[in-house]
């Protein structure tokens, strides 16, 4: 409504401002139309007056007219040369030669002939005859011969001949111009018109006006003037402007509604451009709205939705988490999902179904979930949900439901293979970032995939920080490799008997920070994992053959030494020569080297295993089976594997002195590996009970604390070559 009015008064305001400057751009080309029309007129007048003159003095030389016939006939010849429409002589004495019959009147021809002869020449529009009724220009110059008057030559100009000049074509035939005396008297008009003097009929439209009274004063004065005013029925711009004859004045007028007209016209087409201007920029605004909107959708959708199921992306989870979060005021669960194999799922039965089981976990999903939660995929078949939690039992059930719909909605068509789903749960419980609170929930994940059914866990710090402790020997292993902070202990293997020290087997210690040592089963798994036990075996058995090297060089008492492989040497081809190469190095005979590899090694591969284990052989290293008893030991593989020595597992003669039972199975074992031909070590001898039975049994060698516990090797070396027998001692 306020624009509507705004507009409204703007077009007033336009309108006016049109109309104000196209008034006066017209008053100056009135008064430039006007002026001209006067100059065009003065010198029609000129011209004539100048004809007229130059044939008096023709008319003069041949005075006196004796031949009447003769004058007339030059008269008539004249007109037909000039543009008058009559021309004629009116000697001193009434006289009358005319170019044409006409008929004058006596008092018109009395007129004219006396007032040419006062004033030399004369010009006038006048009625010629009452009979004929229309006036005519009238100029004529007095004829004298010797000084002495003759009479008058005068010429006639019909209308027709001045007319044009009262048209102003230059204001496209819409004005027109009077002649008139100073006095206001009408001299000439183009058409007939309904007053005889100007002045007093301007004084009928505008009485008394101060502007009238002006105007009078300019045009007597001589000067032009320029008003608007009502005449002759419409109002109109009025040029004065004054000729050069007779103190005549030219009035041109142009109707004002001319201007009104126009600037009506100018208005109408501003408004129009105006308006159609408004309405492209308006439609370009438009477009260029709906195109931002379209673009800003378009980019939404680039940067927060995930292309192939239409969920939201992690992009717009990272960006809603917060606020998702707030609204369920903390109580909330974050939870990772994956498919277990999906890519079985991608390889059997193509990419396209592949996608049709993603866009169904996402609809589910969508399903599933309430309007204050939320959910995204983060990748491939990894989907995010952020969930309202109360209690790990509520929400384990809510998995459980979760995980059937899933499994039925979500199964692959005529296949019958199920989706298998492993769920992380991240409790939300401290102010963490997002990303920390993800990585929580992946490494639950990680946890529940390792299970073989209802794969949900929940993040456990236990977990983590084992993790980041791993993570930390992984960083730092390198470095104390160089640095030497593996060190090698010894721990000797006994004859029961005597305690005579027969051999030992070297254990790695981590000389860690502040002198502290950390023993092999925390770093061992984790260098099994990432390979760098390959490298750190190799070291130990580079240590032990230094040692033994050293003890020949110093003359002391040599004895076998046991170095732990692990099982991934076996899968390693430069096994064999780098063992030997380092063994050569420092020229130690072979026999002094004993190989251990747990029982493990063999389940992988029994073939490989036995060609490693031939190898050995062939290079003079005796091979033994460690840790016989602690997991699935199968007697079986003795039968195919020439081990030297068994050692039997702490775990397997763990409290066997009060069970009956085990020391039966026990004692049958070792007869039984004792009648192949393998000697029996057997480890972890804390008892002097346990170490009689086991020499009762016939155990060749002990392995324990009783006799000895793993030794520095300076400790080693004293206790070798002072001869004490620690267990006996
Ligand atoms: P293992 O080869 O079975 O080594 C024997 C383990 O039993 C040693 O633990 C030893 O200290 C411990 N032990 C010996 N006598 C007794 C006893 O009377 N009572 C008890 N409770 N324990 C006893 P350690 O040194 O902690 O080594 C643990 C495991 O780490 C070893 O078990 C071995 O499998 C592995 N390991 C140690 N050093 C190396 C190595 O250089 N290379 C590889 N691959 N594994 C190694
Ligand atoms: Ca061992
Ligand atoms: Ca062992």
């Amino acid at each position: 409504m306020a624009a509507a009015g705004v507009i409204a008064a703007g077009v007033v305001f336009y309108w006016q401002q049109v109309s104000e400057i196209l008034a006066a751009d017209v008053k100056l080309n009135v008064a430039a139309a006007g002026k001209e029309a006067a100059s065009d007129f003065d010198r029609l007048l000129e011209t004539d007056e100048q004809v007229l003159a130059s044939l008096a003095l023709t008319v003069q030389d041949s005075y006196p007219w004796a031949d009447s016939a003769q004058l007339t006939d030059f008269l008539r010849r004249q007109t037909n040369h000039n543009y008058f429409k009559l021309l004629g002589v009116i000697t001193a004495d009434k006289k009358l030669y005319l170019s044409s019959h006409r008929n004058f009147t006596s008092a018109f021809v009395a007129d004219i002939s006396a007032r040419t002869l006062e004033q030399g020449k004369y010009l006038s529009v006048r009625q010629a005859d009452p009979l004929d009724g229309a006036d005519v220009l009238v100029q004529s110059v007095a004829l004298y011969k010797d000084g002495r008057p003759l009479g008058t030559l005068f010429a006639l100009q019909l209308p027709d001949r001045y007319q044009p000049l009262l048209t102003l074509s230059a204001m496209g035939d819409k004005g027109s111009s009077l002649i008139i005396e100073r006095s206001g008297n009408l001299v000439l008009s183009p058409r007939k018109v309904g007053f005889k003097n100007i002045f007093s009929q301007l004084d009928k439209t505008l009485p008394g006006s101060k502007e009238l009274a002006k105007l009078r004063q300019t045009v007597s004065n001589g000067k032009t003037a320029l008003i608007s005013a009502p005449l002759d029925g419409r109002t109109r711009f009025l040029y004065f402007i004054p000729l050069e004859r007779n103190g005549w004045y030219m009035v041109s007028s142009l109707p004002t509604q001319f201007v009104e007209e126009r600037a009506q016209h100018l208005a109408v087409l501003s408004l129009i451009l105006f308006a159609s201007v408004f309405a492209i920029f308006f439609s370009l605004i438009f477009y260029i709205l709906h195109m931002r909107a379209y673009s800003n959708r378009q980019l939404f959708a680039t940067a927060f939705v995930d292309n192939l199921t239409g969920a939201d992306n992690f992009n717009r989870m990272c960006e809603m988490f917060p606020q998702k979060l707030a609204e369920l005021h903390g109580c909330a669960a974050l939870v990772i999902f994956d498919i277990n194999k999906f890519k079985v799922i991608n390889d059997l039965h193509g990419y396209e179904r592949g996608n049709q089981v993603l866009q169904r976990i996402a609809q589910v999903l969508r399903e599933h979930i309430s309007p204050d939660e939320c959910f995204c995929r983060l990748s491939a078949d990894n989907f995010i949900l952020l969930l309202k939690y109360t209690d790990r039992r509520s929400l384990l059930t809510r998995l459980h439901t979760l995980n059937t719909q899933l499994r039925r909605d979500c199964t692959v068509e005529d296949s019958c293979l199920m989706i298998d789903i492993a769920f992380g749960v991240y409790e939300i419980k401290e102010e963490i970032p997002f990303y920390i609170m993800l990585d929580r929930a992946h490494l639950a994940l990680e946890k529940a995939k390792k299970m073989s059914f209802d794969k949900c866990e929940f993040y456990d710090e236990a977990d983590r920080k084992r993790i980041v402790a791993e993570k930390q020997i992984e960083n730092t292993m390198e470095d104390a490799l160089r640095r030497g902070d593996f060190a090698v202990y010894l721990q000797p293997k006994c004859d029961f008997a005597t305690g005579e020290m027969r051999g030992a087997e070297a254990l790695v210690r981590w000389q860690g920070a502040g002198g502290k040592i950390v023993r092999p089963d925390d770093f061992i798994p984790i260098f099994e994992k990432n390979g760098f036990i390959l490298r750190l075996d190799m070291f130990i058995l580079e240590e032990v053959s230094r040692l033994l090297a050293a003890w020949k060089i110093k003359g002391l008492k040599q004895v076998p030494i046991a170095v732990n492989f692990s099982r991934l040497h076996l899968n390693d081809s430069r096994y064999i020569p780098q063992m030997l190469r380092l063994v050569n190095k420092y020229g130690v005979p072979h026999e002094l080297i004993e190989v251990e590899l747990t029982e493990s090694v063999i389940f992988n591969n029994l073939e490989h295993a036995q060609n490693i284990i031939r190898q050995l052989h062939g290079n003079g290293f005796s091979v033994a089976m460690d840790d016989f008893g602690s997991g699935y030991s199968s007697l079986n593989v003795l039968k195919d594997l020439q081990f030297d020595s068994i050692k039997l597992d702490k775990e397997f003669l763990r409290g066997f002195e009060h069970n009956p039972h085990a020391q039966k199975v026990i004692k049958g074992a070792v007869a039984m590996i004792k009648t192949l031909g393998i000697k029996i070590v057997a480890e972890g001898v804390e008892t002097r009970e346990q170490a009689d039975f086991l020499q009762g049994i016939g155990c060749n060698l002990a392995q324990g604390y009783l006799f000895a516990k793993p030794l520095t090797i300076t400790d080693f070396e004293h206790r070798l070559n002072s001869g004490s027998h620690p267990g006996i001692v």
